[in-house]
């Protein structure tokens, strides 16, 4: 008698989903796979700023896996498998061409996530059922799962959930499943302090020093945000608020003094302004009360001290986290659970997870993504390799 083939369900057409449904498609093209969302791979057209960040050209898989605070270990098995290489190949074989920016970042030639989603709906259409409901509940049966959705209940025999960071979590801790708790990453940080002044004001390679990073920092209405915050963020996810910052504001400026002794009739808020934005400079001398009209010479040197030591330990102290930027959620399925070779909840055979349910989370750089397309991957191999 003929083996009968399984039937195989995604919940969440994201990234994630849509790529899974895609390769089980070509490992095993007899497959029935059935993907529900009322909106597959709508959450691709605002990455990257609609340009879709695909991947980072990191081709060693342990060195790429290292820009993930949460699952760096357990992606070491799953990159083994498919890496940035793999991604490239994958947008090749769905005809969409791909460049490398000069930080590294992937992204599609057309710069356009819609070029992603098109051609992305147009295999996923075209080999799969796409049901286009809202999943409300997963029940067990003998033999697999049941989804009920908001218009019907369907049957399989192996399912994968795809639901993202931001969704499905209720609907898989009744089937027992342990969620690490979540919070958000990759956002702007609210300060105690209130830089409303300075908004707008934006510098480069600022030095962190709790973390050792440097980058690209921007003042708010709300606190600090931009790149370095963005990875600042996500390496504290979990620190109890408040906490403080320190930042070298200007690594260029050391020798306030020789600047002063040369120009010793020129105010010193023009001389720091060779170094910072204008604003940021009235803001400095502000904090330390002195006059932004006193000349060079009339610095002492308690004044000068006091001046470098907020440039160079400028201290801020954040209250809380602020949805700002390419917010993603630390936290998700506990990966002690999951099998990194298959994709597979260890307690529950034939359930998966794959994409951000999961708790990993990366930095900005097309991080995120390409824990989609990996995870994707691995699971579509688990699934088809019964
Ligand atoms: C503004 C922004 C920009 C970003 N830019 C980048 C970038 O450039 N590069 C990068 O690497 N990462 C980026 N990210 C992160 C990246 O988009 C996510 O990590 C990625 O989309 C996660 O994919 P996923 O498939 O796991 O989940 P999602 O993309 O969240 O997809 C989940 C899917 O499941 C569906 N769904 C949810 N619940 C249900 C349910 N109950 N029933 C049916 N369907 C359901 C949703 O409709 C959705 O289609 C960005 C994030 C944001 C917010």
């Amino acid at each position: 008698m003929e083996q009968e083939l399984s039937n195989i369900g995604i919940i969440g057409g994201g990234p994630a989903g849509s790529a899974c449904a895609y390769f089980i498609n070509q490992m095993n093209p007899d497959l029935k796979v059935s993907v529900i969302d009322t909106n597959p791979m709508r959450t691709i057209l605002p990455t990257g700023g609609g340009r879709c960040n695909l991947g980072f050209a990191e081709f060693n898989f342990k060195d790429l896996a290292k820009n993930y605070p949460r699952g760096e270990k357990f992606l070491y098995s799953v990159f083994s498998k498919f890496s940035t290489a793999d991604t490239v190949d994958l947008f090749s074989e769905l005809g969409i061409e791909t460049y490398i920016q000069e930080d590294m970042r992937i992204f599609p030639t057309s710069n356009s996530s819609q070029e992603v989603r098109d051609k992305f709906l147009k295999r996923l259409y075209a080999k799969n059922r796409v049901i286009k409901e809202n999943a409300l509940r997963i029940e067990r049966l003998d033999n697999g799962f049941r989804v009920i959705t908001d218009m019907g209940s369907y049957d399989f025999d192996k399912l994968v959930v795809a639901t993202g960071g931001h969704s499905g979590y209720d609907m898989i801790k009744r089937l027992g499943v342990e969620i690490v708790p979540l919070v958000p990453s990759l956002v702007g940080l609210v300060t105690k302090e209130n830089f409303a002044s300075i908004k707008g004001v934006a510098l480069k390679d600022v030095y962190n020093k709790e973390t050792g990073m440097t980058g690209d920092m921007l003042f708010t209405h709300f606190g600090v945000s931009g790149p370095l915050i963005y990875k600042i963020s996500s390496v504290f996810a979990r620190k109890d608020m408040p906490y403080s910052l320190t930042f070298d504001l200007c690594q260029g400026l050391e020798d306030l003094q020789g600047i002063m002794n040369d120009n010793p009739h020129k105010y010193i808020k023009n001389l720091l302004s060779e170094y910072l934005p204008h604003s940021l400079v009235e803001f400095i001398l502000n904090q330390t009360s002195i006059n932004a009209d006193t000349k060079a010479h009339m610095i002492n040197g308690k004044m000068r001290d006091g001046i470098l030591d907020k440039i160079h330990n400028f201290t801020v102290s954040v209250k809380s986290t602020k949805k700002d930027g390419e917010t993603v959620t630390a936290g998700g399925v506990d990966l002690n659970k999951v099998n990194s070779k298959t994709m597979e909840y260890r307690d529950i055979p034939n359930l998966y997870f794959i994409g951000e349910i999961l708790d990993i989370d990366g930095f900005c750089g097309g991080f995120n993504l390409q824990n989609c397309w990996s995870t994707a991957y691995v699971c579509a191999k688990g699934i088809t390799a019964d």
